[in-house]
């Protein structure tokens, strides 16, 4: 019988340890489900793992251990474990690892734990205070609900110590509620925006893929402003209708707070989020009740396409051509394709978003693989904002100077008119190279090849590599000569510098990653600005992504060339979806905007691209180019990666792989290098680098796995494998 296993039957158990492939266990007492998320005895551990199959056997059957129990959580079904099989064969990662990635719920293995909660009671107090009278008040307002101490204490303006003075008359009661609730019914019935006709018709087409239950992709291309998050909200409400569960991935934490918020409008409550800036308690809810059945919509990072979902029914990838959907760290693999990749077994549709795409899903829509539904006209009045080149080769800027004249003119206007204004730089910190006036040698990282970036907010010279810091010396590390070391290049911070002398008067803000302690933090300056509480932005590129900024008429792109020059096969692209981007923050709600790029090199083919408005032109080109030159999306990579502690082993193992290169030529795949990785050395490990290419068509997982399966890794060596590697470094 499949599905079931009863007490005493062999299973075969998929655990998250380092191991190579199952166990066998006997089903515990009472008998487990496939797919249990169950704890069993490894040696003299414990762990977690999952109920995969039944057993192998073939051997001493005596020896065999039971499963010690199951945990309290919905089994992990079919089409999970499919995905995660699936994309350990696709990533060539071992399946534990994947299976790692679906069992972050923290806590899993805890009693169904309770907590305290508080609701009105048939008591009356003996003596009424007004700190009394606001506590019965805030639970009759709230028909009936259960407070946490805490949170009833916050909604009644008092101590939690008044709260439990009212237990005694029973005016309050006191009882116990599993910790894990379902999360608030959101409700589609609710009336959404009135859409445009455009919209209208978009959203039609969406809401049909939904109701169909079959896997599609459609790939949601709109310029900033025309409304995506609107219309794609219409096919999360028909998912909703549907029964079904939603998920929408987003590239950063900072622009979940927004979905929220519009999400609550729309649906009359919260979704389920998941993501590193949510605590343990309620990433462990949104895990289980999305097992349960208990949420009907989650936002959250590439890592919620882990989760087990009870029926999941549609998937958004907003903002899908950014490349913070790969991850580069661990399990490597790029969350949009692994969307489609769980969608498909899912039966059930996504949608990309963008106001520009990546040339992949526009690729494959060209190809007739993904639908495309463009939405051509920004919402309301809003008009796309005038785009224009500041040739930086006849501005005449003094040195350790950024900003140039006919820049901070246009500046001067916005801020005299009471609007806002951005300027762009895509260079956290202060400076990005520190060099010594005496030697001319550059301050680099002691464990890496990176240069050490100067971040003054800090006080610190700052690794971006390996984030290893240390405090701004005043003598050169290479030659002695005192107080010679010298900023060279800006960061946003000595952008704000500048900006603060030419501007005097005007509120600064500068928006950078790491100058925010915490998501929340971020999200609040964000909001702030947003409602007018800045002149002057000076932000990096995590002000380009999505956030709706409705003062903003200006932006001003301090180095437009910063992304044309490196060897990256996706320099042109990124250039582009940035500057297209960055623009698209002006003039958002009714002023027109204007968007000015500093660039040394108006004529480039990328700017000439960017400032003509001829996005289908740009893309064609470079597709022509990318099919020419065989690469992706027109043929296939992967990057091998060694490192190790000896450089000697990493080129001498690499040198080997590259000779051994049968299995790679029977697919037809090329093999180049091995050469030092462009980073070639990350917290003391040498690294380099293998790059393989291969035509479209070629089975390069099977080809790959078999090549790498040659060597031997000894010591230290680490190898790992990147498909379709984005990143360069
Ligand atoms: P995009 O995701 O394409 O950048 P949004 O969905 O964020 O666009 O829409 C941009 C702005 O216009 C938002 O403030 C949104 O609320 C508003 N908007 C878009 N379409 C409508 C509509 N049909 N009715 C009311 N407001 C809308
Ligand atoms: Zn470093």
């Amino acid at each position: 019988m499949t599905g079931w296993f009863d007490e005493g039957a062999l299973v075969a158990v998929l655990t998250t340890q380092p191991l190579d492939g199952c166990l066998d266990y006997r089903a515990p007492e009472g008998g487990c489900h496939l797919g249990a998320v169950v704890e069993v005895p490894l040696g003299p551990r414990k762990v977690t793992g999952v109920v995969w199959g039944p057993g192998e056997g073939g051997y001493d059957l005596s020896r065999v251990r039971g499963i010690i129990r199951v945990l309290d959580a919905a089994p992990l079904r079919d089409e999970l474990r499919d995905f995660l099989v699936r994309a350990a064969d696709y990533t060539l990662t071992p399946l534990h690892a994947m299976l790692r990635l679906a069992m972050r719920a923290p806590g899993l293995g805890d009693p169904p734990s309770m907590r305290k909660v508080y609701r009105l009671g048939q008591g009356a107090p003996d003596r009424m205070t007004d700190a009394r009278r606001r506590v019965l008040a805030a639970l009759r307002d709230l028909g009936g609900l259960a407070f946490t101490l805490g949170e009833l204490a916050e909604a009644a303006g008092t101590s939690a110590s008044v709260v439990k003075g009212l237990l005694p008359s029973g005016a309050v009661v006191e009882e116990n509620s599993p910790r894990d609730l379902p999360f608030r019914l959101l409700d589609p019935a609710r009336p959404g925006a009135s859409l445009t006709d455009e919209q209208a018709s978009a959203a039609t087409a969406l809401c049909a893929t939904v109701a169909g239950r079959r896997y599609a992709t459609t790939l949601l291309r709109g310029i900033t402003g025309s409304g995506k998050t609107e219309v794609y909200l219409e096919a999360v409400a028909e998912c909703l209708r549907q029964g079904r569960q939603a998920l929408v991935l987003m590239p950063e934490i900072a622009l979940t707070a927004e979905f929220i918020a519009r999400v609550r409008e729309r649906f009359g409550a919260e979704p389920a989020e998941w993501h590193s800036g949510v605590t343990m308690t309620a990433r462990r809810r949104c895990w289980r009740m999305l097992g349960e059945g208990g949420a009907q919509l989650v936002v959250g990072a590439r890592s919620a396409l882990f989760l087990p979902f009870r029926d999941l029914g549609l998937i958004v990838v907003d903002e899908e051509h950014d490349a913070s959907y790969k991850q580069e760290d661990g399990v490597l693999y790029s969350a949009r394709d692994m969307a489609v990749l769980r969608a498909s077994l899912c039966a059930a549709p996504v949608i990309l978003a963008s106001a520009t795409p990546s040339l992949e899903s526009w690729a494959n829509a060209e190809a007739g693989k993904y639908a495309r539904i463009d939405l051509t006209a920004r919402y309301g009045s809003a008009v796309l904002p005038d785009i224009g080149a500041i040739d930086m080769r006849s501005e005449d800027l003094p040195s350790g100077r950024w900003i140039s004249a006919s820049l901070a003119r246009q500046v001067d206007d916005r801020l005299a008119a009471g609007e806002q204004a951005l300027l762009f730089l895509n260079r956290r910190g202060f400076a990005p190279v520190t060099l010594c006036r005496a030697c001319g040698q550059q301050i680099g990282c002691r464990q890496c090849d990176a240069r050490l970036v100067e971040h003054r907010f800090l006080k610190r010279l700052v690794c971006h590599q390996c984030g290893d810091t240390q405090p701004v010396p005043t003598v050169c590390p290479h030659c002695a000569a005192e107080d010679r070391l010298a900023p060279v290049g800006p960061g946003v911070e000595r952008l704000a510098e500048e900006a603060a002398e030419r501007f005097a008067g005007a509120r600064i803000a500068v928006l950078s990653s790491d100058l925010f302690g915490s998501a929340r933090a971020l999200k609040e300056q964000i909001e702030t600005i947003a409602a007018g509480g800045a002149d002057l932005i000076i932000g990096t590129q995590i002000v380009a992504k999505g956030h709706n900024f409705p003062l903003l008429t200006l932006v001003g792109v301090i180095d437009a060339d910063l992304g044309l020059q490196g060897s990256d096969l996706r320099a042109a692209e990124r250039t582009f979806q940035l500057m297209r981007q960055v623009a698209g923050r002006a003039g958002r709600a009714d002023r027109p905007g204007l968007a000015l790029l500093q660039t040394f090199q108006p004529d480039h083919p990328v700017m000439r691209a960017i400032l003509s408005g001829e996005d289908e032109a740009f893309w064609r080109a470079e597709a022509e180019a990318r099919r020419a030159a065989g690469v992706p999306p027109y043929g296939r990579m992967a990057g091998i990666v060694l490192s190790s502690a000896e450089v000697q082993k990493v080129f001498d193992l690499g040198a080997a792989l590259a000779r051994n290169d049968t299995e790679l030529r029977k697919v037809g795949a090329q093999v180049f290098g091995p050469a030092p990785a462009p980073i070639a050395r990350v917290r003391g490990r040498h690294r380099v680098r293998l790059l393989v290419k291969a035509p479209k068509q070629a089975p390069l997982q099977a080809a790959l796995a078999r090549w790498v399966g040659q060597v031997k890794l000894k010591g230290d060596v680490r190898l790992s494998v990147d498909i379709d590697p984005q990143s360069f470094l």
